[in-house]
């Protein structure tokens, strides 16, 4: 096949990369790397720990953006703790990826979410808040994974995660899922129902006493 019969690559029109440094963390210095969503101006990044190029299975995690969880220390979910646990079980491999995906509040929005969380005061649990502001009970899309990974040079991972549409999200993208690497948060008083409506409502894998 010559170049100019080799078809488009639409993944590198998904999502176009701009840019690498160095992020010196508490765990690790790692790379970040940037990616922009031509479509939409949506900014994405990467973080990497080592060679991650080198063919081998590498420990990841795919995380969603949460402001509130991931900055501010809230304790509504358990989304700032498995950010925190993932980077430090990269730290301790020498070895991983985290693959920060700019969708928050499942894919509502800050604003949207704080709407969800004040009708979760009033009693809703989290899956009928979304639902009552017209949202599905979650619109991640995770298909930017694959340019990511790609660009990468990733195709193999050990997936740090309790939610099985990650692992069946990758897979469908000829990702190899070599390991599935639980991530199991402490509960506190305010996060309990919320672990328990993912586990119920979404099919999160989370056992009932951990
Ligand atoms: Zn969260």
């Amino acid at each position: 096949m010559s170049i100019v019969d080799l078809p488009l690559n639409s993944e590198e029109q998904a999502l176009e990369f701009v840019d690498s440094c160095d992020l010196p963390t508490t765990w690790a210095r790692f790379r970040m790397h940037g990616f922009v969503e031509p479509a939409t101006g949506k900014e994405h990044v990467a973080l990497t720990l080592g060679d991650v190029a080198d063919g081998k299975a590498v420990l990841a995690r795919i995380h969603s953006e949460c402001l509130t969880g991931d900055a501010l220390f809230s304790q509504r979910c358990d989304c700032g703790p498995q950010l925190e646990a993932a980077m430090q079980k990269i730290a301790a491999e020498g070895r991983g990826v985290i693959l920060y995906l700019r969708q928050e509040g499942r894919g509502i929005g800050l604003l949207a979410k704080i709407r969800a969380y004040h009708l979760q005061d009033d009693g809703a649990d989290t899956v009928e808040a979304n639902q009552k502001l017209g949202f599905a009970a979650d619109l991640r899309n995770y298909s930017l994974c694959d340019p990511m990974l790609k660009h990468l040079g990733i195709s193999s991972v050990k997936l740090m995660t309790n939610n099985p549409r990650k692992i069946s999200a990758l897979q469908n993208m000829q990702v190899k899922v070599e390991e599935h690497v639980p991530l199991i948060i402490a509960r506190n008083q305010f996060n309990q129902r919320y672990l328990e409506t993912k586990a119920a409502k979404l099919g999160h894998m989370l056992a009932p006493d951990l």
